[in-house]
């Protein structure tokens, strides 16, 4: 088999991510562990002092814990690691406004760790009129997106086998301008009359080319690589997201062979 490359080779908006040398169904593992199992941070405990805004603690607790905090992968594995009872990053919220309205953002909230900040500034909290005020103390803690989506580092992620086109030499002029015309993601180009691929990793296997001129192009899918697009929410670095990723699926193989080794047979 030959050695895996993860590439990322597209990064407008979501990632469009090719995973050569990697079947869809390990593509497919690593997808579900990014969604569900990769460790970020994210605020689990609030402590409210002060708060006579017109949000209740239960609402304005729920907002902060959505916050996505950004990290990297190095500091979530420190907390991990963390033997004493700091297993967790503290985060000040103390706002007031005096004489005028004001309006709470998630840059005032004031992480203890400069390792640990909002993925943006500008997420509204609450709105505060003259005289109201929060004061909280909030923890924010390692867990995964199997525990609850606001752990999850990722918004969407999809994976899919990667395109395989192949045109007949002898396509006449008019099929080929049909052929550039009749694909919605314009993976075909003319060049002197010629229908040639510009770029198959845009091809979503519609299959209306396949469909419409059976004999002069053939979609598959190479089941030896495959593409995954993802929506990261900014907590880790996407590096940092494969590589927890690859670890996790690394440890859950050893354990099955670790199982396998010790199976019993009792078939008499
Ligand atoms: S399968 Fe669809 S997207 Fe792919 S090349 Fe054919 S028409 Fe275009």
């Amino acid at each position: 088999m030959k050695k895996p490359k993860i590439e990322v080779i597209d990064k407008n908006g979501s990632f469009k991510v090719l995973m050569k040398n990697v079947p869809v169904e390990i593509a497919n593992s690593i997808r579900r562990i990014i969604l569900s199992e990769v460790r970020t941070l994210a605020i689990h405990d609030v402590f409210i002092f002060k708060n006579n805004s017109v949000l209740n603690d239960d609402t304005l607790a729920h907002r902060l814990g959505l916050i996505p905090l950004k990290t990297s992968r190095k500091k979530v594995k420190e907390l991990l690691d963390s033997v004493d009872e700091t297993d967790y990053v503290t985060i000040v919220l103390n706002v007031s406004a005096r004489d005028k309205f004001m309006t709470v953002y998630s840059k005032h909230l004031k992480s203890k760790d400069k390792e640990v900040k909002p993925v943006s500034n500008d997420i509204v909290i609450a709105k505060l009129s003259p005289g109201q005020a929060i004061e909280a103390e909030l923890w924010a803690r390692v867990g995964s997106g199997s525990e609850h989506a606001k752990w999850s580092p990722v918004s969407v992620a999809v994976v899919r086998g990667l395109p395989k086109i192949s045109l007949s030499k002898d396509i006449p002029a008019d099929i080929a301008k049909n052929l550039v015309d009749i694909c919605p993601k314009n993976v075909f180009i003319l060049e002197d009359d010629k229908v040639k691929i510009s770029d198959p990793l845009k091809c979503t296997l519609c299959m209306l080319c396949e469909k419409e001129y059976p004999e002069y192009v053939k979609v598959k899918i190479d089941e030896s690589s495959s593409l995954l697009y993802i929506e990261p929410i900014g907590h880790l670095p996407i590096k940092d997201i494969f590589e927890d990723a690859f670890e996790i699926l690394t440890e859950k193989l050893d354990h099955f062979i670790k199982m396998l080794t010790e199976v019993e047979i009792d078939v008499t």
